[in-house]
């Protein structure tokens, strides 16, 4: 079943290209309390290493009263303060939304800690150990077109027609061999099919080396594919055409938290439009890039490209003004709509286990760290059945809100935007007020004193001011606020989608495994005492079929040159090994279904392990503040990220019976690929 109802559309277009790193900052400002950045960021640090202020979350609260919290002392709300020393080119985006939410601005850091640090290109701007960051750890790395494709691929193999959003893609060059026989085959069996490709270098942004093929010979493989790899994905010939352009969707997705997982999308998006008719592709029209590519830093350069003021018109419009046009031809809007929302949720879902790995690895459990979230860029091709189609994901989403216009041929100016700042503030604004702390505060206040807080009320508070005394200030704050414009999808639609996150569970074990040492990757002693653990081993499937499983998928993994920073089992390569485990055990039904029955068999393992070690697994269920040393055998426990293992143990139950299984045979490297 698909989320039901459509968000009503509002916003205007605005500027839709990532952003590439690296990008210049704006014009700094004075700093405020008339310190240089600098030495405020050295005093922060001497602050901090003093034990002064609060260090971490187990310190925050414990710090020195500084003005805010006399001022809450005093009956005052304390403002919220934002660290945009780092925000880049979304400086100017952040300035106003911050001015329209009254809270504090520290365009220069701060000396003490702020609530929320602004990065505008990723996590790593600076050290930070507490509040919240607008960049997960990892998301450059995880939408990258190569760890994407490889991220949608496995859940593909798991949920091939759930996962049919995405178009069919081979990673260069290791998969080339594959991507020739593939196509090969398919022809033969339909010589009515005649392809064309796309290739896509890896961590290229707008338009960046793309180039269409119409046979894999194409394929430029000489020289730079080994220094920079690439996806070759079915092109989509029948896109749907407006004025017979070929254009595409910019969506803002906000991923509020991972654990739990809540993803807002924002109520309208934006159409980048081709600036030559479309004609599906041939031979003599492949290389006309107006024609194919949607990307605004490409088609700007074109002679045909028309700005304009207008929302309904031009180069760049609102995604609401294409939806009310197709609305008016009778098409099923909502339901397009509803297609979005999945093809959301389901890349997200696709995401997070990856993210998870390395969000415990920058911010390991029971040390001071901050808290994340992040507005993605999707963009999405909607094909001429309006079935959507996602192209690309965008870790860091352009929030400028200029454009540029031509003053004569080949001068470009910067010119104020209108539209993109109506776009682009609005989906910061909001995202901030959705994260902001005083309302958390104010929220667990609220539960505190009242157990009972209706799913109504709740959605009330997330939607903005509610009663009492506290709310009321808040009110009047946001009283001249328009509506959220990002609704929230999961977990709204949870129950919709739960069933597709059997990779999570899969990560979570792996993560259980990796130990506290901050790492990405399993040791092979970590890999033999999951098996161990988990009882996955038996007479028919010995600790060295184990061992050689585990050397033989390693060796592969780690010669795709992925990261070569750590040596280990990689979380995909991980993924592997257990969908091998999972039908040599489960042999006759659906992979997904063998995932499903192996995670159970092993979450029951764990469970009854953990109900051994009392003092080791009992009652902890957060996994962020429970890394537990065990003295049993030295491994380092980290209970699972999901449910309550003890929990699950009635459903685990059933599977009882498979303690006896016997494996078929002991695995031989390889042999789970035939
Ligand atoms: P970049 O990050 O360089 O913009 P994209 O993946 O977004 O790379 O591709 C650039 C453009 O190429 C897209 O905006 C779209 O117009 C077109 N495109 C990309 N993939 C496909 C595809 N599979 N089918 C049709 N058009 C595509």
């Amino acid at each position: 079943m698909e989320p039901a109802g459509a968000p009503p559309p509002s916003c205007a277009p605005a500027r839709e290209a990532e952003e590439p790193p690296g990008s210049p900052a704006l014009p700094a400002e004075r700093p405020q309390d008339g310190e240089p950045a600098g030495k405020a960021r050295e005093e922060a640090a001497a602050e901090r290493s003093r034990g002064h202020g609060p260090v971490g979350r187990a310190a925050r609260g414990r710090g020195r009263r500084g003005p805010e919290e006399r001022g809450a002392r005093a009956g005052r709300r304390p403002r919220v303060t934002v660290d945009s020393s780092k925000a880049k080119t979304s400086l100017e985006a952040l300035k106003i939304s911050l001015r329209q939410l009254r809270w504090r601005e520290f365009p220069f850091g701060r000396r003490l800690p702020c609530d929320i640090y602004w990065h505008g290109v990723s996590f790593h701007d600076n050290y930070i150990f507490s509040g919240q960051v607008n960049k997960f750890p990892g998301m450059t790395e995880m939408v990258r077109k190569v760890t994407l494709s490889r991220a949608v691929r496995t859940m593909q193999d798991l949920f091939p027609t759930e996962y049919n959003f995405y178009p069919r893609s081979w990673i260069l060059p290791e998969e080339f061999p594959l991507f020739v026989t593939e196509v090969r085959v398919m022809k033969e069996s339909d010589p009515s099919w005649k392809p064309t490709f796309i290739v896509k270098p890896d961590g290229g942004c707008q338009g960046d080396g793309i180039y269409l093929i119409k046979d894999p010979s194409d394929v430029r493989l000489a020289g730079s594919l080994q220094s920079r790899p690439a996806v070759v994905q079915e092109y989509i010939c029948k896109p749907l055409l407006v004025d017979k352009l070929k254009f595409d969707i910019r969506l803002y997705v906000l991923l509020k938290s991972l654990e739990p997982l809540e993803i807002y999308i924002a109520k309208d998006g934006l159409s980048r439009f081709c600036t030559e008719p479309y004609q599906e592709p041939t031979l003599k029209n492949l290389h006309q890039v107006f024609m194919h590519l949607t990307n605004y830093s490409l088609n700007i350069h074109s002679g045909n490209f028309i700005h304009s003021d207008n929302a309904n018109t031009g180069s760049k419009r609102t995604f609401s003004s294409i939806l009310c046009r197709l609305s008016s031809r009778g098409a099923d809007v909502k339901k397009v709509w509803s297609d979005i929302i999945s093809l959301v949720i389901k890349t997200i879902i696709a995401l997070t286990p990856e993210l998870k790995v390395y969000y415990q690895s920058d911010i390991p459990a029971g040390k001071p760290g901050p808290t994340c979230f992040q507005i993605l860029g999707f963009d999405i091709l909607l094909m001429k059945n309006l079935k959507p189609m996602l192209l690309e994901v965008n870790a860091n989403p352009s929030m400028r809100i200029e454009h540029e216009q031509e003053l004569s041929p080949g001068v470009f100016e910067n010119v104020p935007s209108p539209v993109d700042e109506e776009v682009k503030v609005a989906v910061i604004r909001d995202t901030l007020r959705l994260v902001d702390p005083q309302k958390k505060k104010r929220k667990d206040t609220q539960s505190q004193t009242s157990e009972h807080v209706s799913e109504t009320r709740e959605d009330l508070l997330d939607a903005g001011p509610a009663g009492g005394l506290e709310y009321d200030t808040s009110k009047n704050a946001e009283a001249g606020l328009p509506s959220l414009c990002l609704k929230q999808v999961f977990p709204k639609y949870a129950k919709q989608f739960n069933y597709l996150r059997l990779v999570d569970r899969v990560a979570a074990l792996f993560i259980r495994f990796l130990g506290v040492k901050g790492t990405t990757k399993l040791g092979p002693t970590g890999f033999r005492t999951f098996i161990r653990n988990c009882k996955l081993s038996n007479s028919n499937f010995s600790m060295a079929s184990v061992d050689i499983l585990y050397i033989d998928i390693t060796r592969r993994w780690n010669s795709m040159g992925i990261d070569h920073k750590e040596s280990g089992m990689c979380l995909q390569a991980f993924v592997e090994a257990f969908f091998f485990l999972a039908q040599k055990k489960y042999k006759s039904l659906p992979l997904h279904e063998q995932v499903a029955s192996l995670i159970d068999f092993c979450e029951y393992h764990l469970a009854a392990l953990d109900e051994k070690r009392p003092l080791c697994g009992r009652g902890i269920v957060e996994r962020r503040s429970a890394v537990v040393p065990c003295p049993t055998d030295g491994l380092e426990v980290t209970p699972a990220v999901h449910a309550p293992l003890l929990n699950r143990m009635a459903a685990a139950g059933k599977f009882a019976g498979c303690r006896s299984h016997r494996y078929p045979g002991a695995v031989s490297p390889g042999a789970g690929r035939d």
